[in-house]
């Protein structure tokens, strides 16, 4: 089934020659995750591809793709390296709810910023002790005069040590519960914002993860975009949107684990024979390809349900949970394959593995998503 109309392959194409060219060739995927150093060069070069920020609307300079376009995109550089598209993609998640609020000038302006340079910008939304909880986070912030006082601790923030400005999410001290969330844009810099405790993790070692710290931080009132009525609502609306980039993550580099896994099934020979001739080595060579298919087609089912304003979170998180479990498993087998080679650092497949985990924690554990879709078939069942 031909899923694309030829301007959209063309793009795939171009994405494709790019992640190729610019980062699988010169093997800067490897590089970098050994080095953890953030890959400033190569995102600066998506942006001026037009790579990046696909989905903002042409008022604020974008391209105003649709969803489904962007996961294509989003597929083709998680193929080349998660951590790298993880640091590029953070951007349009910070700006999703700049999107999604009814706040024309804030969002043409940050939106703007990022279309007119090349810059970065950060989601703060989890803390130290409410990650999944999003309801329970702890950060406050107070109104004096025309001014908002945030203070408080957000943990996991992709690029919080690059970003330009952030997108805050904060309660109004004294309430509890989802009540009482506020989402704020905060400029980096501001006195009393800090980032700090660089995180060394498992993988996607390219993407830059820390705290954001909030010491009496003073933003005018005209920073705030959603009020407290609004933003636990729109954080999930935020995540039914951004969930599909990760299921397209999750099909990339499923995607890449069958093509490195294919082509050394066909080069390694044990029993004086290719590998890929042992049958159970040619199991989990086509498994590979139904998860790729069957990933991808939830993807831009998702997305598809995003374009057309359908609002239930469940196809996102079908797409997501389906997308995570798969690529974790994927790339496990990938590593399987080959062999002990694959439990060295010579070969990428036990980078994808490690890079792979992730899909199944952020934007919402795979349990998260499995309770956003049970109580989205309750709630069908009542209607
Ligand atoms: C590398 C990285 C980058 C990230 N980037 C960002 C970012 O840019 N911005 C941002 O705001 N956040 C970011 N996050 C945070 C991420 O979204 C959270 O880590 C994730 O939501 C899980 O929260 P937690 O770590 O607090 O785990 P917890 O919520 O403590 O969960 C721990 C375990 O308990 C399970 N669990 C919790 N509640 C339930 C339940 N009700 N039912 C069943 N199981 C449950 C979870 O599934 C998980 O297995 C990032 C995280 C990482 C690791």
């Amino acid at each position: 089934m031909n899923l694309l109309t030829e301007e959209q392959s063309m793009m795939v194409e171009a994405a494709r020659r790019f992640v190729r060219e610019q980062i699988i060739e010169p093997r800067l995927d490897m590089a970098l995750d050994r080095s953890g150093e953030f890959p400033h060069a190569i995102i600066e070069a998506m942006w001026e591809q037009g790579l990046l920020n696909g989905e903002f609307p042409s008022e604020a300079g974008g391209a105003g793709l649709s969803c489904y376009d962007h996961t294509l995109i989003i597929e083709e550089l998680n193929y080349g390296c998660l951590g790298i598209a993880t640091s590029a993609i953070a951007n349009s998640l910070a700006a999703l709810p700049l999107m999604l609020a009814d706040n024309p000038r804030l969002s043409q302006e940050y939106l703007g910023r990022l279309t007119a340079k090349h810059g970065y910008a950060a989601y703060a939304c989890s803390e130290p002790d409410a990650g999944s909880d999003v309801a329970g986070m702890s950060t406050r912030f107070v109104r004096k005069g025309d001014k908002y006082v945030i203070n408080g601790r957000k943990r996991w923030i992709t690029n919080a040590d690059v970003a330009d400005w952030y997108t805050v999410f904060a309660r109004e001290q004294g309430t509890s519960g989802h009540k009482g969330i506020a989402i704020f844009v905060v400029e980096a810099g501001t006195p009393g914002l800090r980032h700090e405790s660089m995180i060394h993790k498992l993988g996607q070692r390219a993407s830059h993860t820390g705290d954001v710290v909030f010491e009496d931080v003073e933003v005018p009132a005209t920073q705030l975009l959603a009020g407290p009525e609004h933003g636990f609502k729109l954080a999930m609306a935020t995540f039914d949107r951004s969930r599909p980039w990760i299921a397209a993550g999750a099909a990339g580099v499923i995607r890449r684990a069958r093509d490195e896994a294919l082509r050394y099934a066909t080069e390694r020979r044990a029993f004086g024979e290719p590998i890929i001739n042992h049958q159970m080595v040619a199991a989990m060579l086509a498994d590979m390809e139904i998860s790729y298919l069957a990933s991808r087609l939830l993807c831009l089912n998702a997305a598809s349900e995003v374009d057309r304003g359908n609002l239930r979170g469940s196809h996102s998180a079908c797409a997501k949970a389906f997308g995570g479990d798969a690529a974790m498993k994927c790339t496990t087998d990938a590593v399987q394959i080959f062999g002990g080679y694959g439990y060295t650092q010579d070969f990428v497949v036990e980078k994808l593995m490690r890079d792979a985990k992730l899909l199944q924690i952020y934007e919402g554990t795979s349990q998260i998503q499995r309770l956003v879709i049970s109580r989205d078939m309750v709630r069908s069942l009542n209607s």
